[in-house]
């Protein structure tokens, strides 16, 4: 690439001598200021920033903003995602100057509002999932699953069973199970879903024995479908001496209805930056509570978030059975902040005709498209439904065109490829936050797509034509990586 092609791509405006900001006299010269700074620290030469009013950096970043897809933008139905639209007001909540200014070794009793704010929040959380503890600490839903592992690691530890090292894993598991069993050494025992999506309490009695430290599910599962078994299939594990570990990365589907603890697991993280309403289309940050029976509190993260008898809250160091610090200060306090603004706002029933929502949703949608693309499992969904591509594939159009496709559309693709038992899967969540049009706009889309494939396939494989860039080369990106400024 041209350097002068490179310049249009990161938008150069820069001009010597313009500026964006005007700062107001000090009492004290550049040179005093300098001076202060010890000679072998300063610069020799100006740093190279750009030059630029604050009127070109406002259009810069707009102008990028809407080059990209986001959920301000339009429809972003990426399957397990919970890619919902997420009310500023919690955003607004989050950034009080209260809170935001707080630093985080601040005494407990000087910062006795956002301790009482986190204590509720944990009240909420443990109400909404049935679970009698709760930790906010982990950042992330990965983050959550291996604090739930080391918890199940010290519970067995405790019980002075050693030799339980293997965790149960579904094949429609999210591939952050496997890999959080791996991270703490130990291994998985893969087992298959029945020709109903689901897994079966036969196909866990098949594999449960004394070197099983637990199973790890996730309900509704990543086909979007209900394990209905679940109960069953916790009775067997405990009874091999297990423990039952629930993936709640995605409550959208559950919250006022079906309560994880209430059938027998033992374990769980949220999400709270996918049903709780922080923003995660960036990447972060994100919190992952996790929620432990009454008989695994001990083992929660430390420290642990306590109220005394004078209704104080203080962090309790003294626990001799944690797992201990799995990062620092308390987590992601800002999440905390936006979720339980958003608890609070919407109150039980709220949270309840999310759910509703959510799973109406996704099953008018999955009514809308079920025509033109292959349903590999029949039954209602839950908050997302997975279709596949294999009727397109055999024209020639793979899904991953087919998403393409949906860039010149405006519309964000589905989940693809996932969960991995589906050739060419699209997994849709379309999110209890859409209207009625957006969804019958986005099936249209998805028909006229179908209708491509058939009429004029290379359309779509060679899609997208309409978005700032062309399809690009990702493999190239990755292995041949620049991400230099200039030259
Ligand atoms: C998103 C997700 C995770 C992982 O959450 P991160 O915050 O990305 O680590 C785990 N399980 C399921 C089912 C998920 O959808």
């Amino acid at each position: 690439m041209s350097s002068v092609e490179k310049k249009q791509l990161i938008y150069e405006k820069s001009a010597p001598g313009r500026r964006g900001y005007s700062l107001p006299d000090t009492e004290r010269t550049a040179d005093a200021i300098l001076g202060d700074i010890p000679e072998k620290f300063r610069r020799t030469d100006d740093a190279r920033l750009p030059e630029v009013t604050e009127g070109q950096v406002m259009r810069h970043f707009v102008g990028l903003s809407v080059k990209n897809h986001h959920i301000d933008k339009d429809f972003y139905p990426l399957g397990s995602c919970t890619m919902k639209y997420n009310p500023k007001v919690n955003d607004v909540a989050a950034n009080l100057p209260g809170f935001r200014a707080l630093h985080p070794l601040a005494p407990d009793d000087s910062v006795q509002g956002v301790l009482q704010i986190m204590f509720e929040l944990k009240t909420y959380l443990k109400e909404v999932s049935g679970f009698e503890a709760m930790s906010l600490q982990p950042v992330a839903g990965a983050h959550g699953e291996f604090a739930g592992l080391l918890i199940m690691q010290a519970y067995h530890r405790k019980m002075g069973e050693l030799n339980r090292t293997r965790i149960i894993i579904p094949n429609s598991a999210h591939g952050t199970n496997p890999a959080s069993v791996a991270a703490l050494g130990w291994s998985t025992v893969q087992i298959e879903c029945n020709e109903e999506g689901v897994i079966t309490p036969e196909a866990v009695e098949a594999v449960m024995d004394d070197t099983v430290a637990g199973m790890m599910t996730t309900n509704p599962n990543t086909l979007g479908l209900f394990e209905k078994h679940c109960k069953e299939i916790a009775d067997i594990v405990h009874k091999g001496g297990g423990l039952m570990y629930m993936d709640g990365a995605n409550l959208n589907a559950n919250m006022g209805i079906f309560r994880p603890a209430d059938i027998g697991f033992d374990i769980m993280h949220f999400n709270l930056h996918k049903t709780f309403s922080t923003p995660h289309g960036g990447g972060g940050p994100g919190a992952g509570a996790v929620g432990v029976t009454a008989e695994l509190e001990k083992f929660l993260p430390a420290p642990v978030l306590k109220k005394n008898d004078q209704d104080e809250f203080f962090f309790d160091y003294d626990r001799p059975d944690s797992i201990g610090r799995l990062h620092s200060f308390y987590g992601n306090v800002g999440n905390m902040i936006r979720a339980f603004a958003y608890i609070k706002s919407l109150g039980g029933e709220g949270l309840r005709a999310v759910s509703e929502n959510a799973v109406l949703n996704a099953n008018y949608l999955k009514e809308l498209i079920r025509e033109d693309y292959d349903l590999p499992y029949e039954a209602h969904c839950m908050h997302e439904f997975v279709i596949s591509g294999s009727r397109q594939k055999k024209l020639g159009v793979k899904t991953l065109d087919i998403s393409k496709r949906l860039l010149d559309f405006g519309m964000h693709s589905p989940t693809n490829y996932f969960p991995l038992i589906v050739p060419e899967a699209m997994m849709i969540e379309p999110t209890e936050t859409e209207s009625r049009e957006t969804l019958e706009r986005f099936a249209a889309i998805m028909k006229q797509i179908a209708a491509e494939c058939e009429s004029d396939p290379e359309l779509v494989k060679s899609a997208p034509h309409d978005t700032p860039v062309r399809r690009l080369d990702e493999v190239g990106a990755a292995r041949t990586l620049d991400i230099q400024y200039t030259d």
